[in-house]
Parts: structure tokens; C-alpha cells; sequence
């Protein structure tokens, strides 16, 4: 993908609340970023907000562009109503479908210094995206004994192989940054962690933990032992004792793949390690587009007032950077990020400092001889 002549079309999409805030941010980061490629930043309308104004939570064009025009994009936040909206689906959502996004690429990683150095944390989570209990087939009958609600969960063979590759692609990746980095990381190794719930749901579960493992050993027979899993460890965790161990030994997990309710549930409860919401990026991937989500949301109660932390927004640009393979700028902007935090003079109120966003995005800019 790299290609150092022609700009790169980035779609940003703000959206809501304190998206509006930190996206910019990001994109000034990038642009700044010393070695960084040349962007071309198509601002595109998406939102709740202006789905209260036009009806439309992601209008046509804004889909059109994406996929016809842009290299990448980058989304802010939405809002999310407190009770249900008719006609509005989240734009997020939509935007998943319609690039099939099918994976949710989530590092969880802690400051060094803040914590006990033994309890770092430095780890992916890679969440199947596309169904599990989201496929949102739900039903409710009146019986006898009063209402029965069910939910339909859907595993298949396509989405877990297809979300297995992923994960140790992810972990081939990592293993090349730790590398570069230098940081020699607890985890050296390169590790795959299933997690699941297959003691329980043998069928469903099950058939993601077979089709996640089968993906190593498939890849080392289709390629006539030329594939590069086999360097890839891999284990499994249930998803309770998963939660309890993240917690108790964040340290010996490198990438974890999950369905898609587990790995909604873990990437939050990991994202409580480090501290806060704002620190924690995302991207969205397919095989051929990448979006940059910080994993926060609209945070309607700081909303306006500047103080909002940008460094979700800003790891989660370099992370879109990395994910198409320009892995030197998003380097930088990591550890300017690093330094940044490391200092811990110019920290946001979520970080119990009193810092404002301009001030971070400064002292990240500073940091990185922009
Ligand atoms: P939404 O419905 O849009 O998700 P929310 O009220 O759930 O809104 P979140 O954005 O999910 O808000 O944030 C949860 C909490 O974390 C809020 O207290 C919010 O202020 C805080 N928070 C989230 N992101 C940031 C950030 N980037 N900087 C500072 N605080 C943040
Ligand atoms: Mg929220």
C-alpha cells in the first residue's frame, strides 16, 4: 500500500460531542508527523447529531466517498440515544457493513512508570465484528409462565477463520514492532490467545475455537510450510478466567481474538487497566480499508469544554498509519505519545492532571520535532 508519491485520502468523519474535539487533533498530528506520508483529509458528514437534523445518520455519499475515493478514514464519535430511535441505526455500525470492517483491532497498552512494572500491560484484542449475538435476531412470546425473550447467536466457520488470520497477522505485526521499538516487552513471543466459551457452548464456541485453531495449522499446509503462524504460539482461555487473568497478569497476554459479545466485554474491561477511555485507540479492518476509532464515545458531560483527552484520537490515527503499512510515522507518533504520558506534566482531568486538549496536542506535536 505504501506509496510515497501520491497523497493519501483519508475520510474524517468527526461525528459527535468530543469527536469534533479530538479528530482534528489526530489529523494535525498526522499531518505533522515528521516521515509521514502527504494526506489529502476529506471531511464527511456522519453523526446522531445530524441524523436529528437530516434523518440520516451516514448519507449516501459519505459511503460513496469511502469506498470510491479513500485510502482510510477516521471516525470520532457518536452519540449514543439513551432509548430507541426509530429509523436511526448507529453509523458506526453501518460503516462496518458497508466497508466490512470485520475486525476490531483494539491495543490495550499502560504507561511505563505508572504501574508496577511486573503488571504491564501490552495487548491486542481482536474482536470478530460482523456476528455472534449482533446479528440482533431477537424474539418475545407471551407464555403461561409470562414473556420469553430469546436471541439468536450466530458463529460461522467464514468469520472465525477469517477473524483467526487476522489475530496472528496482528501478532506477526507486533512482533516486528517490538523489534523496532526496542522496548523489550514481557511478552517477547508472539502469541495467539483464543478465548471462548466452548465448556458451555460447545457448538458455538466451539466452532470458533476449532476454526481459530485450524487457521495455524492450515496456513503451514496451504503454504507448503512457507507460512509464517507456525511462529505464532497459541492458547486459549475461557472468557471468565480471561477477565479475571487480564486483570490479575495483564502481562502475559500478547493478541486475544474473540467473538464479538466477548470482545466487546473484554476490550472495556481492559481498557480499565490503563487508566482511561481516552487513552485507548481502535481500528476497524477489512482485507482492503482501514478505519481509525478512538474507543470512547460522544462523552456528552465534558463535551464543549476543551478538556477533552486527544490521545485515543491520536494512537488511533497512528494506528491507521501502521495498519496500511507505514509503520515508521506511527512509531513516532507512539512514542511521542509515550513521552508525552511518561512526563506527566501536561495530563487531561481524566488523567487527574489539568491539562486541556490544545495543551496535549502540543506537547505530543513538541515531542515529535514537529
Ligand atoms: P456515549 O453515549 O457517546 O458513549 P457516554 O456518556 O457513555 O457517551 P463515553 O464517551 O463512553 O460517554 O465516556 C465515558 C466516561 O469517560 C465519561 O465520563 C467521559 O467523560 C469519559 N471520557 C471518555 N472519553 C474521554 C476523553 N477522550 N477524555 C476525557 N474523558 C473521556
Ligand atoms: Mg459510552
Amino acid at each position: 500500500l505504501a506509496n510515497a508519491s501520491k497523497a493519501l485520502k483519508i475520510g474524517m468523519m468527526p461525528a459527535d460531542g468530543i469527536g469534533r474535539e479530538v479528530l482534528p487533533v489526530a489529523q494535525r498530528v498526522l499531518s505533522l508527523t515528521p516521515g509521514a506520508p502527504k494526506f489529502e483529509f476529506i471531511p464527511l458528514p456522519a453523526g446522531f447529531e445530524l441524523f436529528t437534523k437530516t434523518g440520516v445518520a451516514l448519507p449516501e455519499e459519505t459511503i460513496r466517498c469511502l469506498k470510491e475515493e479513500c485510502d482510510g478514514a477516521m471516525f470520532g464519535s457518536v452519540s449514543s440515544p439513551s432509548h430507541k430511535v426509530e429509523g436511526y441505526s448507529s453509523p458506526i455500525v453501518q460503516l462496518r457493513k458497508n466497508l466490512d470492517l470485520y475486525a476490531n483491532i483494539r491495543p490495550v497498552v499502560g504507561v511505563r512508570g505508572t504501574r508496577d512494572e511486573d503488571k504491564w500491560v501490552d495487548t491486542v484484542i481482536v474482536r470478530e465484528n460482523t456476528e455472534c449475538l449482533y446479528i440482533k435476531s431477537e424474539t418475545i412470546e407471551d407464555t403461561p409462565n409470562g414473556k420469553v425473550a430469546k436471541a439468536i447467536r450466530q458463529i460461522s466457520e467464514r468469520a472465525s477463520t477469517r477473524i483467526g488470520k487476522k489475530a496472528f497477522d496482528v501478532a506477526l505485526a507486533r512482533q516486528e514492532m517490538r523489534s523496532r521499538l526496542g522496548t523489550a516487552a514481557a511478552v517477547g513471543q508472539a502469541k495467539v490467545t483464543v478465548c471462548h466459551k466452548a465448556n458451555v457452548l460447545s457448538t458455538t464456541d466451539g466452532l470458533f475455537r476449532e476454526s481459530v485453531r485450524a487457521v495455524k495449522e492450515n496456513d503451514s499446509i496451504s503454504k507448503g510450510g512457507a507460512g509464517r503462524y507456525h511462529e505464532v504460539e497459541m492458547d486459549e482461555q475461557i472468557v471468565d478466567s480471561m477477565v479475571y487473568r487480564l486483570f490479575r497478569e495483564p502481562e502475559v497476554f500478547d493478541v486475544v481474538v474473540a467473538p464479538n459479545l466477548y470482545g466487546d466485554i473484554l476490550s472495556d474491561a481492559a481498557a480499565a487497566l490503563v487508566g482511561s477511555l481516552g487513552l485507548v485507540s481502535s481500528v476497524n479492518a477489512g482485507d482492503s480499508f482501514i478505519m481509525g476509532e478512538p474507543v470512547h464515545g460522544s462523552a456528552p458531560n465534558i463535551a464543549g469544554q476543551g478538556i477533552a483527552n486527544p490521545i485515543a484520537s491520536i494512537r488511533s490515527g497512528a494506528l491507521m498509519l501502521e495498519y496500511m503499512g507505514y509503520t515508521e510515522p506511527a512509531l513516532k507518533i507512539y512514542r511521542a505519545v509515550d513521552h508525552v504520558l511518561r512526563e506527566g506534566n501536561v495530563l487531561t482531568p481524566d488523567l487527574g492532571g489539568k491539562a486541556t486538549t490544545d495543551d496535549v496536542e502540543k506537547a505530543v506535536l513538541l515531542a515529535l520535532g514537529a
